[in-house]
């Protein structure tokens, strides 16, 4: 009889952390199951995530990454920039090369996997990576997309082209338009509504990640029936897919109950995770507000500087994880040299960096979440049970806080209408002033009959994110049924294998003829 381990799952994540964190929690999900299973990444975006892997790893689950080489120097990227967060600050003709430089790790990934001693059961990709539908193709694995954006934004999308309405706006990126089909009223523009590759000079990646989606063996998505329900059977319907929802994987009891998983999520902190904590436990309950604008997302110096004097006005205790103090000096200069630090000492903790986001959010002192509304960011939001002061900066982020304020009703605007890049250069990428901060600030953290209804609303929400991931819950059971569905498929797929090296072996042109049988047979799993 096989055993679990036989099985082996191969997870490639885009390089970017909103990406890399999600897979990495599949990956423990999946091998909490009993399959092994390799994450494939760069030895930065490895070295980043290497605690939660070295964790799971200590609690006896097979989780291991991959480490392949990004070609910077071929592509004339700087040394070391493996991860779309450490593109700030260069110019935007090397995102180009950045994407060219993730499409060339195709080939190490095929020489990885034909040098392995069995196929993997499958591939679980990321929707952002359509370069390993051909090396799947070749080797004959089956291959599922996950998309780390919700299912409402990727519905939405869909809709959009399906309807040719980017096609009607084409020149107009600020001409109103309601998502057509669609299960909820959602109004926006091509700027709110702007999928990921649907931009200028990326055209051919988008084509592939069309193509590569279509031809996938399934989809993947990280949210719940019980949050995004109507959106995951819109768009698996849309697309003709078997589709599984297995999230929030943030809220899956081995996160909620580990506080060194919790801290380690991603990145090391800048900060340390219990001097976070000690600082929380000195504050009253539900009385901090946290904020941060995810990993990548930054504001200009002067909304920041706006943002500071609301968040200072609004006399609330908090928590700012403020990366942009790294790399600008006009920040730093407001936060030292002008003393906004000094002058919100004893109320507010500057964590000038990465924060260990989820032991923050989970601590009963925070209650209130201003967001940039990362896909990520909005689950743990959810999961935690914390409502959100909606901040969204690009792409899918308007679509999540369209959910959070409109369909979930735990969430409250600040007032920002569209991406900062959009705004007239003499705006300074200002969109919300101190005074509007202050006003949102107090509406979303305050007692009032609204606030308290949404304060509930939250956890009940929560409560019911957690219950998925549990045994009986319905991303529970979406991950069992997907492990089954790809472990009959590979067998398919290997069995398909053997009858065409049989009626041809001379054009198999396998590297490993080892490779051409499959040995992975499943017969018993713990599901
Ligand atoms: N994150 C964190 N600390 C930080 C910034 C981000 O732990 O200081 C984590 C956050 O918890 C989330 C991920 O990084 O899991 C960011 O993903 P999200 O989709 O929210 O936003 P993105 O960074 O992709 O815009």
């Amino acid at each position: 009889m096989a055993m679990p381990e036989e099985l082996h799952f191969v997870l490639v994540p885009l390089v970017a952390q909103g990406h890399i964190i999600p897979m990495v929690d599949v990956a423990r999900l999946l091998a909490a199951r009993g399959p092994r299973v390799s994450v494939v990444t760069t030895p930065v975006n490895a070295a980043r995530n290497r605690a939660t892997v070295d964790g799971a790893r200590r609690a006896g689950l097979a989780v291991e990454f991959v480490e392949l080489p990004f070609p910077c120097a071929q592509l004339g990227l700087p040394e070391g920039v493996e991860a779309i967060d450490q593109m700030a600050g260069l110019e935007p003709a090397m995102y180009l090369r950045f994407f060219q430089a993730i499409w060339k790790i195709a080939d190490p990934l095929e020489e990885y996997l034909r040098a392995l001693p069995r196929r993997p059961v499958c591939l679980v990709v990321d929707a952002c990576n359509p370069w390993t539908a051909p090396v799947c193709e070749r080797l004959g694995i089956p291959r599922l997309v996950m998309h780390c954006p919700s299912a409402y934004f990727q519905l939405a999308v869909h809709r959009l082209s399906a309807h040719g309405v980017y096609d009607r706006v084409r020149d107009d990126e600020m001409a109103p338009f309601e998502v057509p089909e669609f299960p909820v009223r959602a109004v926006g523009n091509k700027a709110t509504f702007r999928g990921f590759f649907q931009y200028p000079g990326v055209e051919k990646e988008y084509r592939e990640a069309l193509d590569a989606e279509a031809t996938a063996d399934g989809l993947l998505f990280n949210t719940s029936r019980g949050i995004e329900g109507v959106f995951v059977d819109g768009y698996a319907v849309a697309l003709g897919k078997r589709t599984w929802a297995v999230g929030p994987t943030c809220a899956s009891s081995s996160m909620v109950n580990d506080a060194d998983a919790k801290a380690g999520r991603g990145n090391r902190a800048d900060v340390d995770a219990g001097h976070i904590v000690s600082w929380l436990d000195a504050r009253p309950p539900a009385s901090v507000l946290y904020v941060s604008f995810g990993s990548i997302s930054q504001l200009t110096a002067k909304q920041l500087a706006e943002l500071a004097r609301g968040i200072e006005a609004s006399g609330r205790p908090f928590v700012w994880a403020i990366k942009e103090a790294k790399g600008d000096a006009a920040v730093r200069a407001l936060l030292d040299d002008e003393g906004f630090e000094a002058r919100v000492k004893d109320r507010g903790l500057l964590v000038r960096g990465w924060a260990p986001q989820v032991t923050i959010l989970s601590h009963p002192a925070v209650s209130g979440f201003l967001t940039h509304c990362g896909w990520n960011a909005t689950l743990e939001a959810v999961s935690y049970g914390v409502p959100t002061l909606t901040w969204p900066t690009v792409a899918d982020q308007f679509c999540s806080e369209q959910l959070l304020v409109d369909v979930l009703g735990v969430g409250v605007r600040s007032g920002v209408k569209i991406p900062a890049m959009y705004l007239p250069k003499e705006a300074e990428g200002v969109q919300v002033t101190s005074r509007e901060v202050e006003k949102a600030v107090a509406e979303m953290m305050g007692d009032g009959p609204e606030g308290s209804a949404r304060r509930l609303r939250a956890n009940e929400i929560a409560a019911e994110a957690r219950a998925a991931m549990e045994e009986s819950g319905s991303s529970h059971s979406d991950l069992t049924d997907m492990i089954r569905y790809v472990t009959d498929l590979s067998k398919q797929r290997s069995r398909e294998r053997d009858a065409s090296s049989m009626a041809r072996p001379s054009e198999l042109g396998e590297k490993n003829q080892q490779d051409a049988v499959l040995p992975v047979q499943m017969t018993q799993v713990s599901i």
